[in-house]
C-alpha cells in the first residue's frame, strides 16, 4: 500500500445514506412493453445487431449491422448517423415524435487491455442547435449495452408518462416500465436503480449495472446532459459521467424516459472476442507503463485529474474569466489543481472503465451541499474537471467549493456544466453593464462572483419556474441574445459579440482570441464549439507551428478526423496526448504523437481482424464527418452562415479588453497590418479597436475559405456528391440532395470564396474538383 492510502476495506465515503424501499418502488412499475431476445455472441467487437424501442407504439425490436454498414461507418458515432438517416426527416426538430436518442458503441468499446476503451457515443437532433449533436461519455452503459448483445441502442417516439427501459443481459429481456416512484435527480435515481436491477445485494452485482438519466433541470432547459453511471466498488456508490453537450438530457426528459438501465450477467477481458487477443495484450501493457512512468511527469493526470490545466491555460492568459473578457486573473491560483487535490478522495483508482491507467476520473466524497434541496446532504461530486473548474473562473467564482456547488447540482439536475457556466457567464456581464438588472433576472443579483445568484438560478430551472427570465435563460445564451434585442435591451452589437455561442451551442472553455486555427477549432465544426474536433492553442499560437492558412487548413482537417475516429470505436481521446513517448519530441509530426497513432492501428486489427493501415483510420472518420456535414445541411443548418463565431472570441470587444492586452494589440497593428507604429501611438483605442475588428473578422473567413477547400467542401461549406463518391459514400438520396443545394447556393451567389484578399494573396481555387489537385 502506498502511505496515506486508505485500506479498501476500511474505506466508508462519510456521505449521507439512503434507505429505499426498493421492492415497493419497483412493484408501482407497470410493463407496457417487453421484448424477449436470444443471446448474441461478440465476433471481433461487433454484437452484429443494433436495438430499436419505440415509445409511442411500444415497438422492441433488432435489426442486423451489416458488412457494409460496418464499412462505410464503422460503428459508434457512425452507426448512429446511419441509424438516424434512416430515421429522421430533414423537418424533424429536436421535440419531434421522430427525433431519435442513440447510444452507442464502437468495436473497439468494452476492451479492458488498452487504456479508455469504454466510451458511449450519444446522437440526437440537439435542441440547442436544431442539428446533430454527438457527445461521448465513460461509465459502464456502452460496454454494457455490447454485451448484453447490441451494438446500439435507438430510442424514438415519446412515452405518455414516465418509464424507464431495462435492457436486461442476463434474463435476456427488454422491458419499457413505468416508474412513477423513482426520484428524478440523477444522484439518487441512479442509485435506487443500482440497488433495484442488482441480482443480488452485493457490490459485485450492483457493479454489473449500469443507469442513464437526467434530472429535473434538463427536463426546464436546453442544457440537460445524460448521466451515465458506473458503480464504484470500492467507495460503494455509484458514480456519474456525462455527455454533457446539446441537450441529451433534454430530449432523455421530452420523451418521458426518466431512466434506461443496462444490466449483464458476466463479463471478463476477452468478452469483446478480439481477433489477436495477444497483439492486443502486447499493445495495451506498452501503453500502461508508459502512463505509469511518465504521466506524473507529463500532465499528472492520474493524481490531479484534468484540473492540472487550469494553471497552464491560466499563465498562457487562456483560462476564461468573465465570460472570455481576460484570460488570466490574479485570483486564479486561488482554483489552481492542488486546492482541489487536496479535497479529492485519495483512494486507488479512478477510471472510469475498467483498465484505464489513466485514471483521470477523481471524486470529493462527503461534500457537504450549501445550498437548495440537498443543503446539508453530503454527497460524492464527480469531478470538477478542467472545463467545470473554467466555469467557475468565467462566473468570476475563486472558490473551490463552490465550484464543487455547481458541479453537484448541474450534475444531479442533468445540466452540462459548459453551457450553464459559460451562459451565466454571458448574463453576468450583461448585468454588469446594466442591460440586465434584478428586476429583469427574476430578482437574481447576477452579477461575477455572486455564487448563491448562480446557484439559486439553477434551483429555479429546476423547479420548473416560470418567470420570464428563467424561462428564456434555460435555453441558452442564442435564445437570450435574440431576447435582448426584441426587447430592445442593450447595443445589439454588443450582445451579438459578447454572447459566446455558435450554432446555438455555449462555447467550452478556452480563450481563442489569440489563436487564428483555434476560432476554426471551435466555429468550423460540426456540433458546435467544443474541443473535441481540434484543439490547436498551442500548435498555433505557443509553438507558432501552423503559420500559413494552408498549415492551419490542413490541421483543421487532420485533428478533426482524427479525433472523430475516437468517437467511431468508443474510446476516450485522453490517453492518445495527454501522455506521450518521451521520444515524441524527435519524430517527424509530434503533434500527432506517431508511435500512438501507431498503437491505434494495431489496436483496431488486433480486436476487428482487419489489415487497416493510419491512412485507412482517416478515411473511416472522412466518410462519417462528411455524412454528418451532409445530414446538417439536408436539416437546413449545415453552411457557412452556421459556422460563424462571435467577435468576443476573435478580438476584443471593449475597450477594457484592449486595454488588458494593448500591446499585444498594438504590435499587431504596427507588424501584421503595416500601420506606423507613431500613428498607432496616437490613435485613440476605439479607432485601433475598429481596424482590429476588421482585420480579425477577415482572417476568420479566410480561414473557413482555406479549411472548406482542405476539407473538400464548396464555399458555402456543403460536401459535395464527388467528395462523398470518392469516400465510398454513394447514396444516391444523399448525393441529390447535395447537388440540388450546391445548384441552389450557385443561383443565390454563395459559392464565392468570402475571404478579402490583396497585396498578392490568392482565395483558394475555385475549380471545385480541387481535391484532386491538394
Ligand atoms: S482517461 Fe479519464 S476520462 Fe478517459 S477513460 Fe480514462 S478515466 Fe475515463
Amino acid at each position: 500500500m502506498v502511505e496515506g492510502q486508505i485500506p479498501i476495506e476500511d474505506y466508508e465515503t462519510g456521505n449521507t445514506k439512503h434507505t429505499w424501499d426498493t421492492k415497493k418502488i419497483r412493484a408501482a412499475h407497470k410493463i407496457i412493453a417487453e421484448y424477449k431476445f436470444k443471446k448474441g455472441e461478440i465476433k471481433r467487437g461487433y454484437a452484429n445487431r443494433t436495438l430499436y424501442v419505440n415509445l409511442s407504439s411500444g415497438t422492441i425490436k433488432e435489426k442486423p449491422v451489416t458488412d457494409d454498414m460496418k464499412k462505410k461507418f464503422t460503428g459508434g458515432r457512425g452507426f448512429g448517423l446511419k441509424l438516424l438517416w434512416d430515421s429522421i426527416k430533414p423537418t424533424t426538430r429536436w421535440d419531434s415524435e421522430e427525433n431519435e436518442l442513440i447510444i452507442t458503441t464502437g468495436p473497439l468499446c468494452g476492451t479492458t487491455q488498452y487504456a479508455g476503451s469504454g466510451k458511449s457515443l450519444c446522437l440526437t437532433i440537439s435542441p440547442s442547435t436544431n442539428i446533430i449533436c454527438d457527445s461521448n461519455v465513460g461509465g459502464f452503459f456502452g460496454p454494457y449495452l455490447k454485451f448484453a448483445g447490441f451494438d446500439a441502442l435507438e430510442i424514438q417516439g415519446k412515452a405518455k408518462e414516465d418509464v424507464i427501459i431495462v435492457i436486461d443481459g442476463e434474463k435476456k429481456t427488454i422491458t419499457i416500465e413505468t416508474a412513477p416512484d423513482e426520484k428524478t435527480d440523477s444522484h439518487l435515481l441512479n442509485e435506487q436503480l443500482t440497488y433495484m436491477y442488482a441480482s443480488e445485494n452485493t457490490d459485485k452485482s450492483r457493479q454489473k449495472v449500469s443507469v442513464v438519466s437526467a434530472g429535473r433541470g434538463a427536463e426546464h432547459s436546453y442544457w440537460g446532459c445524460l448521466n451515465f453511471s458506473f458503480y464504484d466498488i470500492r467507495r460503494k456508490v455509484p458514480r456519474m459521467k456525462q455527455a454533457g453537450r446539446g441537450g441529451l438530457g433534454t430530449v432523455l426528459r421530452d420523451k418521458k424516459i426518466k431512466a434506461i438501465v443496462a444490466k449483464v450477467e458476466r463479463f471478463d477481458g476477452v468478452s469483446n472476442n478480439p481477433a489477436d487477443p495477444k497483439t492486443l495484450v502486447k499493445v495495451g501493457t506498452k501503453l500502461h507503463r508508459e502512463i505509469r512512468d511518465l504521466d506524473r511527469y507529463q500532465c499528472n493526470m492520474r493524481t490531479v485529474g484534468t484540473g492540472h490545466l487550469v494553471e497552464i491555460m491560466d499563465e498562457y492568459d487562456l483560462l476564461p474569466t468573465e465570460n472570455y473578457r481576460f484570460g488570466s486573473f490574479p485570483k486564479a491560483s486561488k482554483i489552481y489543481s492542488p486546492h482541489f487535490y487536496n479535497l479529492f478522495t485519495k483512494v486507488i483508482h479512478d477510471g472510469c472503465w475498467h483498465g484505464c491507467t489513466m485514471a483521470c476520473a477523481k471524486t470529493v466524497d462527503a461534500f457537504t451541499v450549501m445550498t437548495g434541496p440537498y443543503n446539508g446532504e453530503k454527497v460524492t461530486v464527480d469531478g470538477p474537471e478542467y472545463e467545470t473548474i473554467g466555469c467557475g473562473s468565467n462566473m468570476g467564482l475563486w472558490d473551490p467549493l463552490w465550484i464543487l456547488e455547481f458541479n453537484f447540482y448541474c450534475d444531479t439536475y442533468g445540466l452540462d456544466t459548459i453551457s450553464t457556466g459559460t451562459a451565466i457567464a454571458f448574463y453576468m456581464e450583461m448585468y454588469e453593464y446594466g442591460i440586465l438588472n434584478k428586476e429583469r433576472c427574476a430578482g437574481l443579483e447576477l452579477c461575477f462572483g455572486n455564487a448563491e445568484a448562480a446557484l439559486g438560478f439553477m434551483h429555479r430551472i429546476a423547479s420548473g419556474d416560470k418567470d420570464e427570465f428563467i424561462q428564456v435563460a434555460s435555453k441558452g445564451v442564442r435564445r437570450v441574445k435574440d431576447w435582448l434585442i426584441k426587447k430592445g435591451w442593450g447595443d445589439k452589437q454588443l450582445v451579438e459579440d459578447t454572447g459566446m455561442e455558435s450554432k446555438g451551442l455555449e462555447y467550452s472553455e478556452y480563450v481563442t482570441k489569440e489563436s487564428l486555427a483555434m476560432q476554426g477549432g471551435y466555429g468550423l465544426t460540426l456540433k458546435g464549439p467544443q474541443p473535441d474536433e481540434a484543439w490547436l492553442i498551442f500548435m498555433d499560437m505557443v509553438n507558432n507551428a501552423i503559420p500559413t492558412f494552408r498549415d492551419k487548413a490542413e490541421a483543421l482537417h487532420y485533428f478533426p478526423m482524427w479525433r472523430t475516429w475516437f468517437g467511431l470505436n468508443g474510446l476516450c481521446k485522453l490517453p492518445w496526448n495527454d501522455v506521450e513517448p518521451t521520444n515524441n519530441a524527435e519524430t517527424n509530426e509530434p503533434a500527432k504523437v506517431p508511435e500512438h497513432v501507431q498503437n491505434y492501428v494495431d489496436f483496431q486489427n488486433a480486436v476487428t481482424g482487419w489489415n487497416v493501415d493510419k491512412e485507412e483510420l482517416i478515411l473511416q472518420s472522412e466518410r462519417c464527418y462528411n455524412w454528418q456535414r451532409a445530414m446538417n445541411v439536408w436539416l437546413g443548418r449545415g453552411c457557412r452562415k452556421d459556422d460563424w463565431i462571435p467577435y468576443r472570441s476573435m478580438g476584443p470587444v471593449t475597450e477594457m479588453e484592449y486595454i488588458s492586452r494593448k500591446e499585444r494589440y498594438d504590435t499587431q497593428l504596427v507588424e501584421k497590418l503595416g500601420l506606423a507604429k507613431k500613428d498607432v501611438e496616437k490613435m485613440d483605442i476605439s479607432k485601433k479597436m475598429k481596424i482590429l475588428y476588421a482585420y480579425r473578422r477577415n482572417q476568420y473567413q479566410k480561414l473557413t475559405d482555406a479549411v472548406y477547400y482542405r476539407r473538400g467542401w464548396t464555399p458555402n461549406g456543403v460536401p459535395t456528391p464527388q467528395k462523398m463518391k470518392q469516400l465510398g459514400m454513394d447514396d444516391s438520396k444523399m448525393l441529390k440532395m447535395l447537388q440540388k443545394k450546391i445548384d441552389e447556393d450557385e443561383k443565390a451567389g454563395l459559392n464565392v470564396w468570402c475571404g478579402t484578399y490583396k497585396n498578392g494573396e490568392k482565395p483558394p481555387s475555385n475549380d471545385l474538383r480541387y481535391w484532386e489537385n491538394w
